[in-house]
């Protein structure tokens, strides 16, 4: 596990800054949610961290390690989408150690540790389907499996439920949260939806328009929001 701190970065496509220098720390094992209005920055300042996306200015650091010009792949992270698109033709065991597959790990090993991810997501059972065979949430579940199986250091999460029904949706903050309390692994979630914010957080960092806005537990900003737009943006429903 490692702390991921970013400082003034900034993020231009080319003569438009979308990020204007933000600076926060998040701490090794903390499970900190990025939370703002559609458009604001937090998927750029997201693939920023995982590398997927050049920094215009600032630095990005996961422990003692400044990583801006470290590819994604020797960065550390896992990264979780809402659009996870699992391979089709390959089986749940097959997509969860794909990636390792191609890094190289031996083929024990890899069964090992997708048998390991299978049995902290409760997909034991369903190792040998394939994806089409699968319900959302069992599909949710393969690929934060393809994540776990790397061992990250930081777990890079951009709204992993907003293409699930409410309910299930429910279901997986807590299961995401669990996992979290297992592995405790450096976690950045971004949603733009205030209620998984609220309860999911250890701390809260809201932006608006590519500025953080306030940091902070969900206690403090509901207790003591810095401005009206914190205050509406915590206060009300999605
Ligand atoms: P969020 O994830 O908070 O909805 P994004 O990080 O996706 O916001 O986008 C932040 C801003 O950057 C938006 O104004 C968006 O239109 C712009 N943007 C994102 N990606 C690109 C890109 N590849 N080229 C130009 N502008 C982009
Ligand atoms: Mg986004």
């Amino acid at each position: 596990m490692a702390s991921v701190a970013i400082q003034t970065i900034r993020k231009a496509y080319g003569n438009l800054e979308v990020i204007h220098g933000v600076s926060t720390d998040i701490d090794d094992g903390e499970f900190v949610v990025l939370v703002g209005p559609s458009g604001c920055g937090k998927s750029t300042l997201l693939r920023m961290i995982a590398g997927l996306e050049e920094i215009s200015g600032g630095t990005i650091s996961i422990g003692d390690r400044v990583v801006n010009d470290v590819p994604p792949k020797q960065r550390n992270i896992a990264m979780v989408f809402q659009n996870y698109a699992l391979y089709p033709h390959m089986t749940v065991a097959q997509n969860m150690g794909f990636s390792l597959k191609l890094g190289g790990v031996e083929k024990t090993e890899i069964k090992r540790k997708v048998e390991e991810a299978a049995a902290i997501l409760t997909l034991e059972n369903l190792l040998d389907r394939y994806p089409a065979q699968l319900s959302g949430g069992q599909r949710q579940r393969v690929a934060m499996g393809r994540a776990i199986v790397r061992n990250p250091e930081v777990f890079l999460f951009d709204e992993p439920l907003s293409n699930l029904d409410a309910k299930l949706r429910v279901h997986m903050r807590a299961e995401i949260k669990e996992l979290h309390q297992r592995l405790k692994t450096t976690t950045v979630y971004v949603t733009h939806d205030q209620v998984e914010a609220m309860t999911m957080a250890d701390r809260i960092v809201v932006m608006r328009d590519g500025v953080i806005e306030q940091v902070g537990t969900p206690l403090e900003l509901y207790d003591r929001p810095r401005n009206s737009f914190v205050a509406g943006f915590i206060g009300s429903p999605a």
